[in-house]
């Protein structure tokens, strides 16, 4: 678990550990960089882990180690990692809120009980005493009590307002924890998970109302040339682009996600396929149309093109059946030339 290797790297075996990484990370070959660092350093730390396990998998069946496999570990298991903690984290302080009001509440009821007994011993005490004096003091310790309770209660009702703003406070807080594990971190749009999720609803949805959904799947085309020529990190952006269009145009009720590396997929609620389409042609020509730059340099980066292939889901259909219909037609462009969308619908209406 991270927790302990956080908890190594802040004890008397840190820099042994750190140490290790170093000479791991230079026997292998890898770049110094923070991610690496921390990659190797959870290696070290956990070696039973499931990264130690996937990383000792891609040594000994010798993978090259490339920034894109680093970063692809790190985003499967150190994110995953950072969120469990996360999600822990925020459980932890809202069982040690609710346990501190658990607390509060039943010390009021405590001097709530003894209150009680004195007015019931009080009440008791003034039916039968005649006496001025002891009369007198009966009446002040009743207000002296009625006093304290009252400042308790007080106490007590402020404790509940603060521990009202805390719980919200941790509410929101995991709210945002939940938001970032289905978003992704490249392109803000949703992530795969997310994507599986959302397509189960629409469906489950789409057969409650007996309507139609058309699902889209897009690809970049020759993207791994694109990455040769002009280096992983231009990539990135020209994905976070094709992912800015395609997040305008498949925004609600429509759902758009980063599918995979430079895939994307699209849940359209009730629209045909000819509708989608359109669509996808808008989407298609937008980015084929648009000469792109280098951020850094300005450089001409020149175009880059998308492939799409839909279908449209039957009620009842199930969503792998209709995903994968998508994928084929997805294929359809790739095959017959790229740059193009194929309606697979209109395949089989031909067939
Ligand atoms: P095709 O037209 O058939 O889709 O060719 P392609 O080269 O795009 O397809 P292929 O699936 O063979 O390769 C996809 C490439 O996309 C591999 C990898 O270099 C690149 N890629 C995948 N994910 C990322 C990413 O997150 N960032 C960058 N920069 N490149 C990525
Ligand atoms: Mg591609
Ligand atoms: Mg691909």
């Amino acid at each position: 678990m991270s927790g302990d290797v956080e908890t190594t790297l802040r004890g008397p075996e840190a820099y042994k550990v750190a140490r290790a990484a170093m000479e791991l990370m230079e026997r292998h070959q890898v770049w110094p960089t923070a991610l690496n660092f921390e990659l190797w350093t959870h290696y070290v730390a956990d070696p039973e882990g499931p990264l130690a396990r996937e990383l000792g998998r891609l040594l000994s069946e010798g993978e090259a180690l490339t920034e894109t496999v680093c970063e692809e570990l790190a985003a499967a298991y150190l994110a995953k990692v950072r969120l469990n903690d996360q999600i822990r984290d925020a459980g932890d302080q809202l069982s040690k809120e609710l346990s501190a009001v658990s607390t509060a509440i039943r010390e009021a009821q405590k001097s709530n009980q003894s209150y009680g007994q004195t007015l019931a011993g009080a009440s008791k005490g003034l039916t039968t005493t005649t006496d001025a004096n002891s009369f007198k003091a009966m009446v002040d310790e009743l207000s002296a009590a009625t006093r304290r309770v009252q400042r308790e209660n007080k106490s007590l009702e402020k404790r509940l307002d603060d521990s009202t703003t805390e719980v919200n406070r941790l509410r929101e807080h995991l709210e945002q924890v939940r938001r970032d594990a289905t978003t992704d971190g490249l392109t803000n749009l949703a992530n795969r998970k997310a994507f599986d999720d959302e397509l189960d609803r629409a469906c489950a949805e789409a057969d409650t109302a007996g309507t139609i959904l058309t699902l889209a799947v897009l690809d970049i085309d020759h993207f791994k040339g694109f990455n040769d020529t002009w280096g992983h990190q231009t990539g990135d952006q020209v994905i976070r682009y094709v992912a800015s269009v395609i997040g305008r145009i498949g925004a609600p009720p429509r759902f758009a996600a980063r599918y995979g590396g430079e895939e994307f997929a699209m849940i359209f609620p009730n629209e045909d396929a000819a509708l989608v389409e359109s669509c996808l042609e808008e989407i298609r020509h937008e980015v084929a149309s648009r000469t792109l730059k280098r951020r850094s340099t300005n450089e001409d980066l020149g175009t880059v093109t998308i492939s799409a292939g839909l279908a449209q889901r039957q009620v009842g259909e199930p969503a792998l059946a209709a995903m994968e219909r998508a994928d084929s037609a997805l294929y359809t462009s790739k095959r017959t030339g790229r740059n193009r969308v194929t309606n697979g619908e209109r395949i089989v209406a031909a067939a």
